[in-house]
C-alpha cells in the first residue's frame, strides 16, 4: 500500500466524502514529505467541517471546490503552504472559521495567504475607471507581498470558470470578460501557460458561446485528417533525431481555441488558414541539442524565411525560452516547430510557479522567477509614488504591451492599439463621431487630429454637424475600424461630389461655346450617351468631374448637333466655393488662397487642382492647354486655407515663441514650423498656417514684420 493510501485510510469517514482529496494526496505524495501531507489532510478535515452543509451551484459539496483548486496547484508542484492555503481559501470568507483559528492550527504564513486570497475575493472589476484602478492596485499589491496569493487566486478563478455553467448568463459574461481582461493576462505575464490557456478558452467559451461552438465544430471536423499528417511527420522527425544520435521527444501540438480565434480576428485570416497549421514540439536534453535539432528539421523541410525566432538567446519578457521555426511541409502545409529543453518546457508551462519544484536548488535556471521578481519590485516602487489610475495604466502596459489605454471625458477606459491617433479614438467611440470630428483635445488641450495617443491620456473629440472625414486621415489612422469607415465615406462622397463638379464644368464649357446643358437637350444627350457607351448623365458628369473626360472636348461633342451658336465670347469661369470636397484640391507647391489669381488644372482621377497663376510649376503643365480651366473664387468663403510664409529672424532667445504668439493673435493656427536654414545671427523659418484669405494673410504678415527681431517676411512660392 502506498503512502497516500495509508494516510487516506486513517481519515475518518473518507469514502463517504472523498471529494477529490484522494487524487490530491496522490499527486502531492510525489513531491511532499509525510509531515507536510499530514498537515494538508488536516487542512482538508478542517475545511470539510467548516463548509459542511454548503453546496456549490453545481449541487456538489462545497469542499470539492477548494480541493480542485489545490489539485491544480499540486500539478504545478506548489509548496505545502500554498496547497494548505488553497484548501482553506474560502473558509474565512464563507464559514464560521476565523483567521485566528487558521493561524493557530496551520501557522501564520498559511493564514497570511488565506487572508490575501480572501481580500482578492472582494475585488470586482467594474467598468468605471476609478473603481477598476483601485481594485487592480489592491490585487497587484497582494501579489507583490506573496506571489503564491495570486497563484491560488488564478487556480480559484480557473475552477470557478470550469463550473460556470450553473450561473445566470449575465453573470457568466461579466466573469468571463474579467477573466479575459485581467486574470489570463496576469497568468501570461507570470509565464504560467497552462493556466493562461485554460482561462482564455473558458473565458472565450462563456463570453462568445456561439463563436466558440462554431470554431469548436470546425476544428473537430479538420482534426481527423490532421491527426494522420501530424503522426506521420512526428515519426519522421523522431526517426531523423535517432539517426543523428540525438535524444528527444516529438509532440504534435494542439492549438487552443482562443488563440485561433484571436489570430482570425486580429489578422483577418480565414479559419482554414489558421487551422491548417500543424504544430510540433521537440523537447531535448540540452541547449546544444536544440540547435542541432533545428538544423535537422531545416534539412527535412525548407524553412519559411523570416519565421525563425531564437527565444533561447533572447527570452521573452516573461522568461519563456524556445526556438521557433516554420517549415514548408508536404503540399506546402505550414509546420510550426518549437524546440526546447525539458527545463525550458517546464518553465513554459508553469512559469513563475515552476520555482517550487527546485526550491533547494538555487542554481536552477530561475529566469522566470527573476523576471517576475524584477517586475513585482518595479510595481512596488511604482505604487508608492503614483495614483491608482496611473498605476493601473502602467501595469496594463506591462500586461498588454501592444495596447494603450486612454480615457473618455467620462472616465471610461478605451483600449486602442499602440500608435492610434485621436481620429482612431473618435471612430472607436462611434462611426458618426469619427465622420464628424473636426478637432480633438488631449488632457483638455487642443491638438492636431493626427496626434498619436499615449497611455492614460483623457481624450475628447469635437464634432460639428456637416463635417466630413478627410482622405488625408488615411495616412495616419491605425485601426481597421477608422480606415474602413473613412474609405466608405470617401467612396460615397467622391461619387456625389464629382458628379456635381462635372456638371458645373460641363455647363461652363458649353457656355464657352454659347450653349448650355439645357440647350443641348434630352434628345442630343441621350444620343451622346449612347455613343460614349454610358448609362446615364450622372455617369458622364462623374467622369468629367474626376477629369477622366475633358470638359471642353465633351462640351464640343455635345454641342455638335445642337444649334451652332458662337456669338457669346465671354468665357465663364468655374467658381470655387471651397466646399467642393475632394474633387477640388489646392496645390501644395503654391498654396493658393481666396483673393489670389488662380488657374485650375484637370488631373485624371483627382478632379481639379488649383494653382496660383505665378506658380513655378505652371510652365510644366503649359504643354497641355486643354487641361487648364479658368477658375475664380466665390465671394464669401467660410473655410480656412493652408498657406506657407517664410520668416527670417535674428537669433534671439524666445523669438520663435514670439512670432508664433503674434500669428496666433491674428486668429491663425500654425500647422507646422520648419527651420530652413540657420546662420550665425539669423534663422530662416517656414511657417505653414491656416488663413481665411489674402486680406487675412496680409494682416498677419504686416504684424509679424513689425516685430523687432524679424528681418523679413515673404510668402513662399515654389
Ligand atoms: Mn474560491
Amino acid at each position: 500500500m502506498d503512502y497516500a493510501a495509508t494516510i487516506l485510510s486513517k481519515l475518518p469517514g473518507l469514502p463517504k466524502r472523498d471529494n477529490g482529496v484522494r487524487r490530491l494526496v496522490d499527486t502531492l505524495s510525489s513531491y511532499l514529505s509525510d509531515e507536510q501531507l499530514k498537515t494538508i489532510t488536516a487542512a482538508y478535515e478542517f475545511g470539510a467541517d467548516a463548509h459542511e452543509g454548503q453546496t456549490r451551484k453545481t449541487g456538489k459539496p462545497y469542499i470539492t471546490h477548494p480541493v480542485a483548486v489545490a489539485q491544480e496547484l499540486a500539478e504545478m508542484h506548489l509548496d505545502a503552504q500554498a496547497i494548505t492555503a488553497a484548501i482553506l481559501h474560502d473558509t474565512v470568507e464563507d464559514t464560521e472559521a476565523s483567521l485566528e483559528d487558521i493561524t493557530e492550527k496551520f501557522g501564520s504564513e498559511v493564514a497570511l495567504l488565506v487572508d490575501g486570497v480572501s481580500k482578492l475575493d472582494q475585488i470586482q472589476f467594474r467598468s468605471r475607471a476609478e473603481a477598476q484602478a483601485e481594485s487592480f492596485r489592491k490585487m497587484m499589491m497582494a501579489m507583490i507581498e506573496d506571489i503564491r496569493v495570486i497563484l491560488v487566486k488564478l487556480a480559484d478563478r480557473l475552477h470557478n470558470m470550469q463550473t460556470l455553467g450553473a450561473m445566470p448568463a449575465v453573470k457568466k459574461k461579466r466573469i468571463a470578460r474579467e477573466t479575459l481582461d485581467i486574470y489570463a493576462p496576469i497568468a501570461n505575464r507570470l509565464g504560467i501557460n497552462r493556466l493562461k490557456i485554460q482561462l482564455e478558452d473558458l473565458g472565450f467559451k462563456h463570453l462568445y458561446p456561439f463563436r466558440y461552438r462554431v470554431l469548436e465544430t470546425a476544428l473537430k471536423k479538420s482534426k481527423g485528417s490532421q491527426r494522420q499528417i501530424v503522426k506521420k511527420i512526428s515519426e519522421e522527425f523522431s526517426a531523423a533525431l535517432t539517426e543523428e544520435g540525438l535524444v528527444g521527444e516529438v509532440i504534435g501540438r494542439e492549438k487552443h481555441l482562443y488563440s485561433i480565434y484571436r489570430k482570425m480576428a486580429e489578422k483577418k485570416r480565414l479559419l482554414s488558414d489558421v487551422v491548417d497549421v500543424y504544430g510540433f514540439r521537440i523537447v531535448v536534453e540540452d541547449v546544444n541539442t536544440c540547435y542541432q535539432a533545428l538544423g535537422l528539421v531545416h534539412g527535412l523541410y525548407k524553412p519559411m524565411p523570416g519565421r525563425f525566432k531564437d527565444y533561447i538567446a533572447i527570452p521573452r519578457v516573461n522568461g519563456y525560452q524556445s526556438l521557433h521555426t516554420t517549415l514548408f511541409g508536404p503540399k506546402g502545409l505550414p509546420l510550426e516547430v518549437q524546440i526546447r529543453t525539458r527545463e525550458m518546457d517546464r518553465v513554459a508551462e508553469s512559469g513563475v510557479a515552476s520555482h517550487w519544484i527546485y526550491k533547494a536548488d538555487e542554481k536552477s535556471d530561475a529566469k522566470p522567477q527573476r523576471r517576475a521578481r524584477d517586475w513585482l519590485s518595479k510595481l512596488d516602487e511604482l505604487q508608492q509614488s503614483v495614483s491608482s489610475e496611473e498605476f493601473l495604466e502602467s501595469v496594463k502596459v506591462d500586461l498588454f504591451p501592444d495596447k494603450i489605454y486612454v480615457f473618455t471625458p467620462k472616465g471610461d477606459i478605451m483600449p486602442l492599439p499602440k500608435g492610434a491617433t485621436t481620429v482612431d479614438f473618435a471612430y472607436a467611440v462611434h462611426t458618426d463621431v469619427g465622420n464628424r470630428c473636426i478637432a480633438a483635445k488631449i488632457n483638455r488641450g487642443l491638438v492636431p487630429l493626427r496626434t498619436q495617443l499615449q497611455n492614460s491620456q483623457t481624450v475628447e473629440v469635437i464634432t460639428t454637424r456637416g463635417a466630413k472625414p478627410n482622405p488625408n486621415w488615411l495616412t495616419f489612422v491605425r485601426t481597421a475600424k477608422a480606415r474602413t469607415a473613412i474609405r466608405q465615406h470617401m467612396k460615397n462622397m467622391r461619387s456625389s461630389e464629382s458628379t456635381d463638379l462635372g456638371k458645373r464644368l460641363l455647363d461652363r464649357s458649353l457656355k464657352d461655346l454659347g450653349s448650355s446643358l439645357r440647350k443641348v437637350g434630352k434628345v442630343r444627350m441621350a444620343a451622346a450617351l449612347e455613343e460614349l457607351g454610358l448609362n446615364n448623365t450622372a455617369e458622364l458628369f462623374e467622369q468629367v468631374g474626376l477629369g477622366e473626360r475633358l470638359a471642353p472636348l465633351t462640351a464640343r461633342f455635345l454641342a455638335e448637333l445642337g444649334e451652332d451658336n458662337d456669338s457669346d465670347e465671354t468665357a465663364a469661369s468655374l467658381v470655387i466655393a471651397g466646399t467642393e470636397g475632394m474633387v477640388v484640391s489646392y496645390a501644395k507647391c503654391c498654396y493658393p488662397i481666396p483673393g489670389d489669381d488662380v488657374m485650375g488644372y484637370l488631373t485624371s482621377g483627382r478632379g481639379v487642382v488649383i494653382h496660383r497663376n505665378q506658380c513655378g510649376n505652371l510652365s510644366n503643365f503649359r504643354k497641355q492647354p486643354e487641361k487648364w480651366i479658368s477658375v475664380s473664387w466665390e465671394n464669401d468663403i467660410e473655410r480656412e486655407f493652408t498657406v506657407a510664409i517664410q520668416i527670417d529672424t535674428r537669433n534671439k532667445p524666445g523669438v520663435l515663441a514670439e512670432v508664433a504668439a503674434t500669428i496666433g493673435d491674428c486668429g491663425s493656427n500654425i500647422e507646422q514650423v520648419e527651420v530652413l536654414g540657420r546662420h550665425e545671427d539669423c534663422s530662416m523659418l517656414s511657417f505653414t498656417l491656416l488663413v481665411k484669405d489674402r486680406v487675412h494673410l496680409a494682416k498677419i504678415m504686416r504684424n509679424v514684420k513689425k516685430m523687432k527681431n524679424v528681418i523679413r517676411v515673404s510668402r513662399e512660392c515654389a
